[in-house]
């Protein structure tokens, strides 16, 4: 017998989808991701991006600090006593994503720590789905929250330095303590690049923005306004040969080099390292099956809806949104995706 519904992919928008789907009685079955080592390197283990860094600062709900302490302060007694989270702390991109997955297992969720690798979505609902597992079964809807990967430059000490000054969301970590009042240093060329270095101006004493090239990639109006910003310093020409830094205070320095004399080496001094060399959304299995634009995000044909350019299949959070990137975003597109795909269900007879 056909699934209802299968859900691909274990970020905040796979679980959000699977909180209202289960609790619209469809039974959903996630599919997580496989633990492998393939995708370990490739950043797309299970519990998605959130799983790789600490705190989760701007997840509205879990202000940092004495949570208990708020809700005592501000609660009435007669109804705190009914709704006390236990809890000292905010809350950090691992503990966020197990809480969600748990909650939609307390619905009912089926939860299977599998990739899926292949889709048959040509011949129409029920689509055929496989696994890297060898499971084979079909599914009248699926909603696809398979995200992205933040792109990093893939040097050892980039890798060595993650949450300990190196960071790929200037909008998630740029008002972090360590990053307050300090130089920092941005790769990149193009609009993100941009866009990130003059939002950390906001928090940084001064902001470097390191680029291979000798002009920016970025649209003339983004890349004007970072230049006429007095924080921002342009390296041009530049590659990052290392990021610096001990195990006790993390990022202190990078080395760069020049593109254009190997040999001519220089170090700054930053307290934060921030890529902004794109994201790389986990669409590969799904190439020819589904529209997607040029840089292989899945596409919404219809405003505030998450249909897919295939009747019955939804997409969700990142995967789809090159944009905001935020787990809230990718959390309320989730949500959307189990409304838009219970009503299609039930268009059809199927709840
Ligand atoms: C270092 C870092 C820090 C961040 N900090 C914040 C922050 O503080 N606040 C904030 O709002 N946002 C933050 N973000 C952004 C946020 O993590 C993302 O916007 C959000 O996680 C996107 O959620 P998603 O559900 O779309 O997918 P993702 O979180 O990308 O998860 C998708 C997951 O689905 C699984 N998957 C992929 N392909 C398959 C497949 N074929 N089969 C089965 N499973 C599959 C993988 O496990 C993959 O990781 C941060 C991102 C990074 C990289």
């Amino acid at each position: 017998m056909a699934e209802r519904i299968t859900i691909i992919g274990s970020g905040p928008a796979g679980w959000t989808a699977a909180i209202y789907a289960a609790r619209a009685n469809l039974e959903p079955v996630v599919y997580e991701g496989a633990f492998n080592e393939d995708n370990r390197l490739k950043g797309t283990l299970p519990l998605g991006q959130l799983a790789q860094t600490t705190e989760v600062e701007n997840f509205p709900g879990f202000p940092s600090g004495d949570m208990t302490g708020y809700l005592d302060d501000s609660i009435d007694e007669k109804i705190r006593k009914y709704m006390a989270p236990n809890s000292k702390h905010g809350v950090s991109g691992p503990e966020l994503m197990e809480l969600m997955r748990q909650q939609a297992k307390n619905f009912g969720t089926r939860v299977v720590t599998d990739d899926i690798v292949d889709l048959d979505l040509a011949n129409g609902s029920p689509f055929k789905i496989k696994s890297l597992g060898g499971d084979e079964f079909e599914s009248h809807a699926i909603i696809i929250a398979t995200g992205a990967s933040a792109n990093y430059l893939g040097l050892e000490s980039e890798e060595r330095f993650k949450n300990m000054g190196v960071s790929a969301c200037a909008v998630c970590d740029g008002a972090m303590p360590r990053y307050r009042d300090n130089a920092l240093v941005v790769v990149g060329g193009g609009d993100s690049a941009m866009e990130e270095g003059t939002f950390l101006t906001k928090y940084a004493s001064k902001v470097y923005i390191v680029h291979r090239r000798a002009e920016f990639r970025a649209s003339k109006i983004m890349a004007e306004r970072a230049l006429a910003n007095p924080k921002i310093e342009v390296k041009w020409n530049s590659n990052i040969d290392e990021v610096l830094g001990d195990d006790t205070n993390g990022v202190t320095g990078v080395r760069i080099r020049s593109t254009i004399d190997e040999g001519q080496t220089e170090e700054l001094a930053v307290s934060g390292y921030f890529a902004a060399i794109g994201h790389t959304p986990n669409t590969s299995f799904l190439k020819g099956q589904l529209e997607m634009n040029d840089k292989g995000y899945l596409i919404w044909p219809v405003s505030h809806r998450t249909n897919t350019s295939v009747d019955g299949v939804f997409a969700a959070g990142d995967v789809a949104d090159d944009h905001y990137k935020q787990a809230v975003t990718a959390a309320g597109t989730g949500c959307a995706s189990a409304l838009d795909a219970e009503r299609w269900l039930a268009a059809r007879g199927l709840v």
